[in-house]
């Protein structure tokens, strides 16, 4: 008879090397020579991008297919075989765990995954779930990566989702710089846009598919559907030999993280949050060339931090002023005793009116007129009309800023960040079968 089995794998990776996509990459060429019958592409799970033991992108990945239930334990052999070759298990920080779950995702498993996206997860309670829904787990040093495991498998993007494709290096290509023909890049974003994003950016020239670790990928390129990240691999022309690739199907680009609004008295460290307050006082430059203002939503006020690296933001963000309505998106880290909200995105919802009291226009030749006095009118210089009754008018000063969502450029975006582009294109869940997925 076959079962349904999830497998959930996170923390292989170290500073030094290692990418949890590449073990998913071989297990799938693996399982694939077993047989077994794939129920989505491999999934590329981003978690909380705030942690702070992550090692790169706080990914993991799952796996979920049919098989018989004889070959169960081939299946989670092969795997941990391939992680723990593939892990750089003495590294300090790499924690591999393997979680298998056989049955349908269950709400309790979707929900674990919405927390592990916006919140932290206290590992204890992760190993308790696991246990009460029947995930059986192998862990080879520290427990920690069960939260990933487990979110990755829970998290089976029923809602929205991009893809990926991955293509990787031979390893006697690790460490070296990656030669990808630049023109093949900027040909391949031209006759795929607004269906694989941020491949390049613009302001700088940075080609942004390729990698600059010492990890074995070659390049990523992201986007809509299957159909086009395969399209955009067939155009690409890499100087060096491609080992394999494989189509994911993720959480990236879909703002997965940004869905939880919370009262500035609910921030807390590492959370990643939507808060709405009004600016207090004027935004700082502080050494660095990062801009720093203040937010009051009543429950309290946190310093936002918008950060040199988000480029243009930062000038929008220069140009508020107290009183001005915003909602922040982004993340919360503890700062000198204190919290800051890390700005990844923001929304202008209101500016205040500013006005300046100025002396009348001249009725007679559109002049601006004279004061004769506190409280003796207006006298034109120029056609030499006067005014007694007259006063100063109020005028509304332009902010040179307007209401709306202000982004940071692509070299900016978090794996999760959903680019402008995708703003109303948003998924309700559906695997489109594209072939072919992988190689090999
Ligand atoms: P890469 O992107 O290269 O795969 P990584 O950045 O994903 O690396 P990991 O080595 O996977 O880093 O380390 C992240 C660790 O944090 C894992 O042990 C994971 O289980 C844990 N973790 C992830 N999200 C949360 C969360 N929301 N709360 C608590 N722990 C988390």
């Amino acid at each position: 008879m076959d079962l349904e089995v999830h497998l959930g794998i996170d923390d292989t990776d170290s500073m030094r090397g290692g990418c949890t996509t590449y073990v998913a990459a071989l297990l799938v060429e693996e399982y694939s020579k077993l047989g077994v019958t794939w129920l989505d592409y491999p999934n590329l799970i981003r978690l909380n991008p705030n942690i702070p033991w992550k090692t790169r992108g706080n990914g993991a990945i799952s796996l979920r297919l049919e098989i018989d239930r004889s070959m169960v334990d081939d299946l989670v052999d092969i795997a941990l075989k391939v992680v723990e070759r593939e892990s750089m298990i003495g590294d300090d920080g790499v924690d591999p765990v393997l979680a298998v779950y056989v049955g349908g995702v269950s709400d309790e498993l979707r929900r674990f995954a919405y927390i592990a996206e916006t919140d932290v997860v206290d590992v204890g309670y992760a190993l308790k779930l696991a246990d009460s829904v029947g995930v059986k787990r192998w862990v080879f040093k520290d427990p920690r990566g069960i939260v990933g495991a487990l979110a990755a498998i829970g998290e089976d993007l029923k809602g929205d989702h991009t893809y990926e494709l991955i293509a990787y290096r031979t390893m006697g290509m690790i460490g070296n710089p990656r030669m990808i023909d630049v023109d093949s890049v900027k040909a391949m974003d031209e006759a795929t846009k607004g269906e694989t994003y941020a491949n390049i950016d613009y302001e700088t020239g940075r080609i942004l598919i390729t990698p600059r670790g010492s990890d074995p990928v070659l390049y990523g390129i992201r986007g809509e559907t299957p159909e086009a990240v395969y399209r955009a691999h067939t155009i690409i022309r890499s100087y060096e030999e491609v080992e394999r690739w494989v189509i994911f199907r993720s959480n990236q680009c879909t703002d997965a993280h940004l869905r939880v609004k919370r009262t500035i008295s609910l921030l807390k460290p590492y959370v990643a949050a939507v808060s709405e307050g009004i600016v207090s006082g004027r935004p700082t430059i502080i050494a660095g060339g990062h801009v720093i203002f203040k937010l009051d939503d009543g429950t309290g006020i946190v310093d936002c931090a918008v950060y040199e690296p988000t480029g243009g933001l930062r000038s929008v963000v220069s140009k508020l002023m107290a009183g001005d309505r915003v909602r922040v998106y982004g993340g919360v880290k503890p700062f000198d005793g204190r919290l800051t909200f890390n700005v990844e995105k923001i929304e202008i919802v209101e500016l205040t009116k500013i006005y300046r009291a100025m002396n009348p226009v001249c009725p007679s030749c559109g002049r601006r007129m004279k004061s004769m006095g506190s409280g003796k009118g207006f006298r034109c210089d120029r056609c030499g009309f006067r005014d007694s009754d007259n006063s100063k008018i109020e005028i509304n000063i332009d902010r040179g800023l307007k209401p709306g969502l202000y982004m940071p450029p692509p070299r900016a975006y978090r794996h999760l960040t959903k680019p402008p582009e995708r703003y109303g294109r948003e998924k309700t869940g559906g695997i489109v079968w594209f072939h072919p997925w992988h190689k090999p």
